[in-house]
């Protein structure tokens, strides 16, 4: 079913001690489905992400993957289940070669398709296929960028969460980075795109969420959210 819901966060909230980061965020994701989540910096989006990866505790609200409360579940039940993310900041396996790397992402599997599953990642990114025995910290930020998206991919996401991506990368690895997005949804995989760069964001998804000091004041079709001129007065520098 196309329509259904995979991902649904309601009313969540997520303190550290006194902060209140997060303050009752709600918005889903459903299968197929590309949506982006802006908002500026310290907005609460990084937060959120890992409260529903299970590595920062959820005050309150509940979080819902594939209909069950996955709250309080820790991230590698939830890699098993198929809720995958790539951290802001990338975290590769520095002295571990590119293929090594893509392995680790196949930690949790027992299947046999691993090999083909690199070979397809491989072909996502030629990059990686071209330096498949480079030592992933010798890398530059885009390659690194690609290497962690492609060692999510190993894990068989049926979410995928994606924190800025494109963060500090140049301009042409910026444009790299989101088409390899455009290319992994459109080849099946649902994304959940945190993003700073909204126009791009944007330009990518379905639909966006707009997040304010821990809150979502906004959401609708991607396109809408574009055209609006509070968000473009806000995140679109206009
Ligand atoms: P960025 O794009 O800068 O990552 P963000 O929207 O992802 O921004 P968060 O990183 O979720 O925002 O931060 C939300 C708020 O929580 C900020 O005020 C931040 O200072 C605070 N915060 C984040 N991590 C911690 C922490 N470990 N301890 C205390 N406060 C934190």
């Amino acid at each position: 079913n196309n329509n259904q819901v995979l991902l649904e966060v309601s009313n969540l909230k997520v303190a550290y001690g006194g902060i209140q980061a997060v303050k009752g965020a709600s918005f889903q994701v459903r299968q197929g489905e590309l949506v982006s989540l802006i908002g500026a910096n310290g907005a609460g989006k990084t937060t959120t992400l890992k409260a529903i990866t299970g590595t920062q505790p959820a005050a309150d609200g509940s979080i819902r993957f594939m209909g069950q409360d996955i709250k309080g579940q820790g991230a590698w039940d939830l890699v098993k289940q198929g809720l995958v993310m790539v951290p802001e900041g990338r975290g590769t396996f520095t002295r571990m070669t590119i293929t090594e790397n893509l392995l680790m992402g196949a930690y949790i599997r027992e299947d046999a398709e691993v090999q083909a599953d690199i070979d397809k990642v491989f072909s996502i990114f030629p990059r990686l296929k071209e330096r498949a025995l480079q030592l992933a910290g010798t890398m530059s930020g885009g390659e690194q960028q690609m290497l962690a998206m492609g060692r999510a991919l190993m894990a068989r996401p049926k979410v995928l969460l994606l924190d800025e991506p494109s963060m500090g990368l140049s301009p042409i690895m910026v444009d790299k980075i989101f088409e390899v997005v455009a290319d992994i949804h459109s080849r099946g995989t649902t994304i959940l795109l945190v993003e700073q760069n909204a126009s791009r964001a944007l330009g990518l998804a379905d639909r966006g969420y707009v997040m304010e000091s821990g809150l979502i004041t906004m959401d609708g079709e991607a396109k809408a959210l574009l055209n609006d001129p509070k968000v473009r007065a806000a995140y679109l520098g206009e």
